[in-house]
């Protein structure tokens, strides 16, 4: 029932991914950038304004996401 201090120091050693600073910086950039552009892609299809001209297909598809995100529509 007596800690030590060689316990204490084992303690701090946990297993860390070896991720650099840069790495992890690249993954969160393009993962930022991937979910604006869906972002985007989700909002742009009004119905009026489409991404594909006047067809609404992208608009009904994801017509729940939208909503889930605040997007009025309708
Ligand atoms: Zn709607």
């Amino acid at each position: 029932m007596t800690a030590s201090t060689h316990t204490t120091a084992k303690a701090r050693s946990l297993a860390v991914p070896d991720l650099s600073v840069a790495g992890a910086a690249v993954w969160l950039s393009l993962t930022v950038l991937l979910a604006a552009l869906a972002y985007y892609f989700l909002g742009y299809d009004q119905g009026a304004v489409s991404v594909f001209g006047s067809d609404t297909h992208v608009h009904e598809f994801v017509h729940d996401a939208r909503h889930f995100l605040g997007f009025p529509c309708h």
